[in-house]
């Protein structure tokens, strides 16, 4: 079922997915098998060693594909083993353009795993499409980005970046990880690969890692499936059954994502303890505009400045109840995180300060608890 005139909610619970004809078994099952028979050499039933591909790993991704509104849909391992396989579509000697506040991880696979590979990559603010421009060289074959940005929640103009890629015959991947297909459709506005780690919202319940790709062509699947049978980085089979699962429930809870978060984020822009909120939901936020423009929600992920520097920050991260300390996001509890010292500490301190990731900057990742409870938390942390 890949039709995409069905609603988001149908295609969620059933876009790659039938009845077993075997047993008529309404889940799909978990394929538990490395190869498969062939009746002649070459000749069989589309499938012949799983890390080309598996059926339970494929009807998760022509879910993910549908949702994203691609062509194809790839699994991966992890968020970076995506961001991996992409970057293989790169030689010695080209040059990628990639917004200044990514997720530390990306960075670090830019400057410190690709650089030795002879990839260069230039940082630039992206909301700033003529400076985007100006950093555009005759060896230029991609644009990555993600918005909002991590963790300063930037949002940049997707439809201008990728049409600037377009121009310069380069290719343009969006990070979609912060809002999820129900929210953003990166591919509906030009870009020509979408990436997440499935880890986050998709998965949606901190217990899986994996990460997901989806292209906007056949070619550019081609490619993806190439380097994806040859680098080995996919979805285990029985993890692959769990984020078809996962994604049954996403619209229901990427909306009590988005409704928590929206009420924290009035509730904080008035507290006294606070320097400043950043959520593109706020009319405050410098790119409200584009952010309601391309996207249908602004998604569960705030970011603050709290009074009182780095002791401030501690205080918060330290009395916290519900909200609980750690890295991650996207899950349907509520975490709360210190950027400078936990995600972004792999980003050179000069260049965290520069972006503004300073030592009063705190993380959260609202979860689907009672309302209620998240504000009565914050609250008391913070006083
Ligand atoms: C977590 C994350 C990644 C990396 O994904 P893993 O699943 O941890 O490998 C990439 N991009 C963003 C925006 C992330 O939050």
């Amino acid at each position: 079922m890949k039709n995409k005139k069905l609603g988001f909610e149908t295609r969620a619970i059933h876009a790659g997915q039938n009845a077993d004809p075997v047993t008529g078994a309404i889940m799909t099952p978990v394929y538990m098998s490395s190869t498969y028979v062939q009746s002649s050499p070459g000749v069989h039933k589309g499938y012949e060693y799983t890390r080309t591909s598996n059926p339970t790993r494929r009807a998760y991704e022509d879910c993910l594909a549908s949702l994203e509104e691609g062509v194809r849909g790839f699994a991966f391992a992890s968020g970076c083993a995506a961001t991996t396989t992409i970057l293989h579509m790169l030689s010695s000697g080209d040059h990628i353009i990639a917004a200044d506040d990514l997720y530390g991880g990306t960075v670090r696979l830019f400057d410190r795993v690709f650089k030795q590979m002879g990839i260069e990559v230039s940082y630039v603010k992206m909301t700033d499409l003529k400076l985007t421009e100006t950093a555009v060289r005759k060896n230029t074959k991609m644009f990555w980005l993600e918005t909002p940005t991590n963790p300063l929640l930037q949002v940049i103009d997707i439809k201008k970046i990728c049409a600037l890629a377009k121009k310069v015959k380069a290719l343009s991947v969006v990070d979609n990880t912060f809002m999820s297909p129900y929210f953003q459709k990166p591919l509906t506005l030009g870009a020509d690969i979408v990436m997440h780690s499935a880890t986050k919202y998709i998965g949606g319940h901190s217990d899986l890692l994996g990460g997901a790709i989806v292209t906007s062509t056949d070619a550019l699947a081609e490619k993806i499936q190439f380097l994806t049978n040859s680098l080995g980085g996919v979805c285990s089979n029985m993890d692959s059954f769990l984020f078809l699962r996962s994604l049954k429930t996403l619209p229901i809870r990427m909306r009590a994502h988005e409704a928590n978060a929206k009420k924290l984020a009035d509730f904080l822009t008035a507290h006294s303890k606070v320097e400043r909120v950043i959520y593109p939901g706020l009319k405050s936020h410098p790119q409200h505009k584009i952010a309601s423009q391309q996207a249908s929600g602004f998604g569960g992920m705030i970011t603050i400045y709290v009074k009182g520097g780095l002791k401030g920050a501690k205080k918060i991260l330290e009395n916290v109840k519900i909200f609980q300390l750690a890295e991650s996001l996207g899950g349907v509890e509520s975490l709360i995180e210190h950027p400078a010292l936990m995600t972004h500490l792999s980003i050179p301190k000069e260049r965290r300060e520069k972006i503004g990731v300073h030592d009063n900057l705190v993380r959260l990742s609202v979860g689907i608890e009672s309302i209620e409870d998240l504000i009565q938390d914050l609250d008391s942390a913070l006083r």
